[in-house]
């Protein structure tokens, strides 16, 4: 029954289908888009095209609706207890959209003297913002202190007893990130909450999660989510900010400033129902199989490191599994000529340093990331590749 129902979705998938001889493996880069996210941006721009927010003919007032609606969804998507008091702002992506939490949310809650806390090694768009917002801030006279969150070298994800050494009086924000680009692995970003205190704000970045897992604001008890609608189905250039009872600046109910992304807007709204049809649990499930499939097969393969944790390795044990992704390096193959090797067997992997801030950025190294339309038989064959190169 598992396979049938992967079947079924994996065949909503014309890029997909269309192309039988190549195995995209780069879905933590951006998704593909199933056939009713290409149907629902085609009907909106072929019978209601037009601005939102202004107009009272029937286009621009269905237009307006579209994205009103969009908003509601994204709540409902994330498990929003409270939608009443919370809002959606809608990004380009995930780095636009910390941006957005660090430029428009940040300098209000900061004053001189205090602390934020900040991954160091997660992906540079989680990083970057919150130094920039303290440069910033120092030019007016605000001395804001940067303190890292820490890591514990056995799990891979964050360590709540080093946190709770870094965590003081003055700490006033913490940026997390759900799932790791790189390792990986998901960072139990619960455990931030019961460190810091019910007052402190946590921005999460879903980046990894959204669409691949389910995402719940109020079991995770954070404060913001930052995703990209772009890795979840939806098209290009789409993303969201969900805010649970802050109000930034670029809030101003009932009023609009700049002409929305309405078509990645409508995009947004079909990928999130299709992903809760496919069910985002039975999603986590399939894609947590074959990741362990692959680090399994990859710790026989003498020749390749795999990155992050030895332990999460061992697929049953306590330590966590990886969740779509998994990252490595042969031993003797500079990993963008790997990259092109396993292009010249159909596979579409990601290379490079993966924007990581520190660590292993560095040296390179080749990326598998997978979403529901890959295939046992993808990895398998991905596997018997790899094995060729020992
Ligand atoms: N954070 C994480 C964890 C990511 O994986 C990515 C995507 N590479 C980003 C942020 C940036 O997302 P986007 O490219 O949509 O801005």
């Amino acid at each position: 029954p598992v396979a049938g129902w992967q079947r079924s979705l994996r065949a909503q998938f014309p890029i997909v289908t269309g192309h039988p001889g190549l195995a995209y493996l780069d879905s933590a880069a951006t998704s593909q888009k199933p056939q009713p996210v290409l149907d629902a941006v085609q009907t909106y721009l072929t019978t209601s095209n037009a601005n939102a927010g202004r107009g009272s003919y029937p286009w621009a007032n269905t237009t307006t609706a579209l994205v009103e609606g969009a908003r509601e969804r994204v709540k409902e998507f994330l498990g929003d207890p409270e939608p009443g008091r919370s809002s959606v702002h809608f990004t380009g992506g995930t780095t636009e959209g910390l941006r957005s939490v660090a430029r428009d949310w940040l300098a209000d809650l900061l004053a001189d003297g205090d602390e934020i806390v900040v991954p160091f090694a997660d992906h540079q768009a989680n990083l970057s913002p919150w130094l920039e917002a303290r440069d910033l801030l120092a030019r007016r006279g605000v001395r804001v202190r940067v303190r890292e969150l820490p890591y514990q070298e056995s799990s891979g994800d964050y360590d709540p007893g080093a946190l709770a050494e870094v965590v003081g009086p003055r700490t006033r924000f913490v940026a997390a990130t759900h799932v790791h680009h790189v390792y990986g692995v998901d960072m139990n970003v619960d455990r931030i909450r019961r460190v810091v205190g019910p007052e402190v704000p946590i921005c999460l970045d879903a980046a990894q999660s959204v669409g691949h897992l389910p995402v719940s604001t109020a079991a995770l008890d954070v404060d913001f989510v930052v995703f990209s609608g772009h890795k979840a189905m939806a098209l290009p250039g789409t993303g969201a900010v969900w805010s649970r009872n802050l109000r930034g600046p670029v809030f101003r109910p009932g009023g609009w400033s700049g002409t929305p992304n309405t078509v990645g807007v409508v995009s947004l709204t079909a990928a999130l129902d299709w992903l809760d049809t496919a069910g985002t649990d039975r999603i986590e499930r399939w894609t947590v199989d074959l990741t362990s499939r692959l680090t399994d097969g990859l710790a026989r393969l003498e020749a390749y490191e795999v990155l992050g944790c030895r332990s999460s390795l061992t697929a049953g044990t306590e330590v966590q599994r990886r969740r779509s992704l998994v990252t490595f390096r042969h031993r003797g193959i500079d990993s963008r000529d790997l990259g092109f090797i396993l292009f010249s067997h159909g596979f579409m992997v990601r290379t490079d340093g993966h924007c990581q801030a520190g660590r292993d950025a560095a040296d390179g190294s080749v990326r598998v990331s997978l979403h529901v339309y890959n295939t046992p038989r993808e990895i398998d064959e991905l596997l018997s590749t790899l094995a060729t190169l020992q």
